[in-house]
């Protein structure tokens, strides 16, 4: 989640001090101790800290046939960005975009507050080139549209192993992306990294590095104890709605959070222009936080179990029968042939069976397979 470089470039409007910064850091390292130690004094260093929980939450989730693939697929990364590890390759695409800027866009989907036009934000959903991979697509496009075209992808027959391990490297982060409010906002402020902020207990620095960063570390300062809490407190209710909605209406539902609670609960800027955060803010954004990363981690799940993955180098397939097409809008699936296959706008490779298992229904109430 961490801001990407376009966001990056452009100068503050109040120049980062690092003296300043540095003596508050230490007046508050005297002051909360340990709880300083999780807060580093770099605006951008996070990222990975939610990113591993929502990895930790998703391999919860996952098959154990998915899972024993993706490790898998995962140990064939040879990029040397990070560890091959699932809850560290969801960095990766932090790292791959240091050296490909053109990937800059896809971390983000910059819908304005004030009008709410997620179209305009994708960039008015630019389709890929043909035959080209997602992974070669055009570097306007948006977060949105990248989890789908890869999803389609990680599922595909047709997709290379090369092709696939991006995919699904991709995918490892750019759903964790979605869900982080200020990676589906903008109010002219490039996402919150115009505007300073401070809060009790909290090194100031930006609104979006506080959403990326100081908020999740506040739920702990471990990530796999972070992660453990949040599955505790995720029932299969919650499992079942959040399952049935699409990357689009996620990224809204992350716009109506930071409608709502990032910009909507903003107290009026003090005479230098920083915006000092009251104790019911934070504690908002720590439970929109950790709403954001449980539901990030169940849908990273069930996109990741949803595309059929094998093991590499394996013939079989791994599901029993024919491989559908989800409409995961409608909840109905498209059998091979039929003009909607791999062809509407939400939707998701997967074997009939688990098409079945995840109760979705035939096109026209007939089974693909007799
Ligand atoms: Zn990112």
């Amino acid at each position: 989640m961490t801001a990407p470089e376009s966001r990056l470039q452009a100068a503050p409007t109040k120049p980062f001090n690092l003296a300043t910064q540095s003596r508050h850091l230490v007046r508050h390292w005297l002051a909360c101790g340990a709880l300083l130690l999780s807060i580093a004094p770099s605006a951008f260093a996070w990222g990975d800290g939610g990113h591993r929980i929502v990895a930790k939450i998703a391999d919860h989730y996952l098959t154990s046939s998915t899972r024993a693939a993706v490790n898998a697929m995962l140990a064939n990364d040879s990029t040397g960005l990070t560890s091959t590890d699932m809850a560290s390759e969801a960095s990766w695409a932090d790292r791959y975009r240091n050296k490909h800027p053109e990937t800059a866009n896809w971390h983000f989907v910059d819908t304005e507050i004030s009008d709410g036009d997620i179209d305009a934000a994708c960039f008015g959903h630019p389709p890929l080139p043909l035959n080209a991979p997602a992974s070669a697509g055009p570097a306007t496009a948006c977060v949105v549209d990248k989890v789908d075209q890869f999803t389609k992808e990680l599922a595909a027959p047709q997709t290379t192993d090369a092709e696939r391990l991006l995919a699904l490297q991709f995918l490892l982060h750019f759903v964790g992306d979605l869900h982080q409010p200020l990676h589906a906002s903008d109010s002219s402020d490039r996402g919150g990294n115009d505007k300073m902020v401070s809060a009790p207990g909290i090194a100031p620095g930006k609104l979006h590095s506080y959403w990326d960063t100081a908020f999740v570390k506040q739920l702990g300062s471990d990530t796999n104890t972070v992660a453990s809490q949040l599955i505790d407190n995720i029932n299969s209710g919650q499992v079942a709605s959040w399952q049935t909605q699409t990357p689009r209406d996620w990224s809204l539902e992350a716009f109506d959070i930071a409608k709502q609670d990032v910009y909507g609960k903003l107290p009026a800027p003090n005479s230098s222009g920083t915006f000092a955060l009251p104790d019911d803010y934070v504690f908002t954004a720590q439970q929109d936080v950790a709403l954001q990363l449980s539901r990030a981690g169940v849908r990273l799940a069930m996109v990741l179990n949803g595309a059929g993955l094998q093991m590499p180098g394996s013939t079989s397939p791994p599901g029993d029968g024919v491989l559908v097409w989800v409409n995961t809008k409608s909840g109905v699936y498209h059998c091979p042939g039929s003009p909607y296959y791999g062809n509407t706008k939400h939707g998701v490779y997967m074997y009939e069976d688990q098409a079945k298992a995840g109760s979705y229904r035939p096109a026209g109430g007939k089974a693909c397979s007799a």
